[in-house]
C-alpha cells in the first residue's frame, strides 16, 4: 500500500488583487476545498489552464502562499500550524525547480557558492564535507566538476536546468516542487531533463508535484494527474485513467488538444468561452458555463466527488447513480 507523505484536506487559499484588470480588492479564491495525497516516491502532476488554481496550489504546500483553511500534512504534521522553526526545519524537506533557471541563479555568483549556500545555511558540515557533497550532486546531474567555479552565464540552459536541480538536491530533501522545469528550454533539450528527472524519481524514491500546461511532460512522466478548474480538482487518477479513459468533460476537453497522446475512441470537446473570473466563480458545478453536457442541476448544486476506482475520482453529474 502506498504510504502518503502529503496529505491535503478541504484547503482554501485566497488572496485580495492589488490591481490589474481584474480590479483593486476583489477577492481570488484560487483553491477551494482541495483534499489531495501525494503519495511518496510518486510523480503527481497538476494539469489545467492558467488561472486554475494549481500554482497557488503548489505554492500553498511550500508556504509561499498562505491558506485560509484547511489542512497540508507533511509526514502527519500540520505545515499550517508550524512555528518558525518547524518552518525552516519542513522548508529543509522541500525543494523546489522553476521555470526559468537563470532568473533562479545569482548570476554574480560561481555555481560552487550556489550549492554551498543551503549547506552553509542549513548543515554543520566541514567544507571538505560540503565540497564532497558538491561534487557528489554536480555528477547526479550529469554534469563534469570542472564546472563548479563558472557564472551561470557560462552555461546553456540545459545546464543551468541541471545546476538548479543540482541545488534543490543539496539538502536532500523528501519532495520537490518541478513549477513547469522545462518550458523555458530548447525542444532538444526538454528530453534531456524530463529524463534526468525521471531517474531521480526512480533511483531516490523521490516525490515530485509537477506543475505544467505541457501534457506529453505529463504523460511521460507522471504516476498519477489531478486536472484542475477554477481551484478545485475534478478528476484524479493514474497515468493509464487519465489519458486511456478520462471522464470529466473538462479533462476531455483538455486531452482534445493533445489527440496524439490519447486514444482515437476518446471523445473529443472543445472548450467553449473562457475560464471564468476566480474573484466569481460560476454557482454549481464551476464547469456548466463551459459544458457541453450541462443539466439545469449543475447550474445550481456543484457534485461531490464520485469514486469511480480506489485511483479514479471524479467530480461530474453524469457519473452519479
Ligand atoms: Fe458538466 Fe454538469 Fe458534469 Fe459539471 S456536473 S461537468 S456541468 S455535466
Amino acid at each position: 500500500m502506498q504510504k502518503e507523505l502529503i496529505k491535503i484536506n478541504n484547503l482554501h487559499v485566497e488572496y485580495k488583487t492589488s490591481n490589474g484588470i481584474l480590479g483593486k480588492n476583489k477577492t481570488i479564491y484560487a483553491v477551494n476545498g482541495v483534499s489531495l495525497d501525494i503519495y511518496k516516491g510518486e510523480i503527481l502532476a497538476i494539469a489545467g489552464e492558467s488561472g486554475c488554481g494549481k500554482s497557488t496550489l503548489a505554492k500553498a504546500i511550500l508556504k509561499l502562499e498562505q491558506a485560509k483553511n484547511g489542512e497540508i500534512c507533511f509526514e502527519e504534521s500540520d505545515i499550517l500550524k508550524l512555528d518558525k522553526k518547524g518552518v525552516k526545519e519542513y522548508r529543509k524537506k522541500v525543494q523546489m525547480i522553476f521555470q526559468n533557471p537563470y532568473s533562479s541563479l545569482n548570476p554574480k555568483m560561481k555555481i560552487i557558492d550556489t550549492l554551498k549556500e543551503p549547506l552553509k545555511i542549513n548543515t554543520n558540515l566541514s567544507e571538505k564535507e560540503i565540497i564532497k557533497n558538491i561534487e557528489e550532486k554536480i555528477a547526479l546531474v550529469g554534469l563534469d566538476k570542472n564546472c563548479l567555479n563558472l557564472y551561470p552565464h557560462e552555461f546553456s540552459g540545459g545546464q543551468r536546468q541541471r545546476i538548479a536541480i543540482a541545488r534543490a538536491l543539496m539538502l536532500e530533501p523528501e519532495f520537490i516542487l518541478a513549477d513547469e522545469p522545462v518550458s523555458a528550454l530548447d525542444v532538444s533539450i526538454q528530453a534531456q531533463i524530463i529524463n534526468l528527472l525521471k531517474d531521480l524519481k526512480e533511483k531516490y524514491n523521490l516525490t515530485f508535484l509537477l506543475i505544467t500546461h505541457d501534457l506529453s511532460v505529463i504523460k511521460f512522466l507522471a504516476d498519477r494527474i489531478a486536472i484542475m478548474y477554477l481551484g478545485e480538482i475534478v478528476e484524479i487518477g493514474t497515468n493509464k485513467e487519465i489519458f486511456s479513459e478520462p471522464k470529466h468533460p473538462y479533462t476531455k476537453a483538455l486531452l482534445s488538444a493533445a489527440p496524439q497522446l490519447t486514444k482515437n475512441n476518446i471523445e473529443k470537446l472543445t472548450l467553449k468561452g473562457d475560464l471564468p473570473s476566480p474573484s466569481n466563480p460560476p454557482m454549481g458545478c464551476k464547469f456548466h458555463t463551459r459544458c457541453p453536457f450541462a443539466m439545469q442541476k449543475c447550474h445550481e448544486q456543484n457534485p461531490q466527488e464520485i469514486n469511480l476506482s480506489n485511483t479514479h475520482k471524479v467530480k461530474c453529474f453524469l457519473y452519479c447513480k
